[in-house]
């Protein structure tokens, strides 16, 4: 079986790895089968089972909690020869739907501020290296995809993926409005079939306070964790952690330093973060993301996932769009909540920060498909 691999988000991109964030090394590396000889003959307390989301290996944690146990003050990896395959990988994600796609993590700031290394000649190593993995996930994959393309066609709520992302790809500037994006999710709730995204001069009134609250509700979701730990963390430029937990109406500003003790900062009242718009040349990094993110295949992964959870009752485009205006509405909001934090607005550096510190939650987002 020839591998169906589409690398188009990586094309003129490169990145390098910026030394004093370290962010990849909050998130717990499994450790491969291949790889556990080195690591049980010469770190054994260094790794620990796990049986989320599936029983595998992964590298300790310090003190159970907070940064990999390998990861030095002055955030130096100390095993980087050996370190696994995982972290080899960041800011790559292999994702296998009905093709394998390569995206790049836009949660690394190695990516945004020019690189040496070559996105799509990385990338593509990255996919020889693991073709045989990539194979088998793909049969298993386009077997899932093929009984959920049955049941939309049973269901009479099939649309093509093309014809929804062409659809999608012709109003990205108007999700710039929440007052567009409000109108979009209005209209992807009801039953009636979207035929396409509507246009901007059909806008009903909105009152801008609900508007407000809808978006805070959604951001403060966003960033809800069972605890500090789970928590969103944004790495700012001078390489601080930030840690953001929505808890009672309330955001909890923390930091968390390299041996993962939490230090407070301040508590955020939502209601005091403005509903910013990008603007100037922020408007075409917010626009160019959305772009990315029409592309993604994991994103269509997700809709399918929510249109399989409903029980297949809602057309797919309905659960697309409207996927796609709260993924831009959260956006928004959580951008603005940075920019709250910094002094600052969604220009282009404002908006860079908003897709920093928001990018790396998608792949959270459960999807029908499979990141590798
Ligand atoms: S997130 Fe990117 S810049 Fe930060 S440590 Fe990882 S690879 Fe380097
Ligand atoms: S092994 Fe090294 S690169 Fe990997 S998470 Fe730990 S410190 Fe980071």
């Amino acid at each position: 079986m020839d591998l169906d691999v589409d690398m188009s988000e990586l094309e003129g991109r490169a990145f390098t790895c910026d030394d004093k964030c370290g962010l990849c090394c909050l998130c717990q590396a499994e450790v491969l089968p291949h790889e556990l000889p080195f690591f049980k003959k010469n770190h054994p307390d260094r790794i620990v089972i796990k049986n989320e989301p599936h029983r595998h290996v992964a590298l300790a944690l310090k003190n159970g909690e907070g940064p990999c146990s390998f990861l030095s003050s002055g955030r130096r990896c100390q095993i980087y020869a050996k370190r696994p395959h995982y972290c080899r990988q960041f800011p790559f994600h292999m994702y296998v739907g009905t093709r394998v796609q390569v995206e790049l993590d836009l949660s690394c700031r190695g990516v945004w501020y020019g690189g040496t290394e070559d996105a799509l000649v990385v990338g593509g190593q990255m996919v020889s290296e693991h073709a045989e993995v990539l194979r088998r996930t793909l049969q298993q994959s386009l077997a899932v995809h093929r009984e959920f393309e049955d049941n939309c066609a049973e269901a009479g709520i099939a649309r093509a993926p093309e014809a929804l992302r062409r659809s999608l790809d012709q109003h990205l500037p108007d999700l710039v409005d929440p007052l567009y994006l409000a109108h979009v999710l209005d209209l992807s709730a009801e039953e009636e079939e979207m035929e396409a995204l509507p246009a901007t001069s059909s806008l009903p009134a909105y009152d801008r306070r609900e508007l407000e609250a809808s978006a805070r509700e959604t951001g403060l979701e966003s960033l809800s964790a069972e605890d500090v730990f789970s928590a969103p963390v944004y790495c700012d430029p001078s390489g601080t952690w930030n840690v953001l937990l929505a808890r009672d109406d309330r955001v909890e500003w923390t930091v968390m330093d390299d041996d993962g003790k939490i230090s407070p900062v301040r508590s955020i009242d939502p209601r005091k973060v403005e509903l910013l718009q990008p603007e100037g040349p922020g408007r075409e990094v917010f626009v160019d993301y959305l772009r990315t993110l029409n592309r993604r295949d994991s994103m269509l992964g997700y809709a399918y996932y929510l249109v399989d959870d409903y029980g297949y009752e809602d057309p797919v485009a309905n659960t697309y769009y409207g996927a796609m205006a709260a993924a831009a509405l959260d956006l928004l909001w959580r951008s603005s909540l940075i920019a709250h934090m910094r002094g600052g607005k969604l220009d282009r550096e404002g908006m860079i920060e908003g897709i920093i510190a928001y990018d790396m939650d998608r792949l959270d987002a459960p999807t029908i498909g499979a990141f590798i």
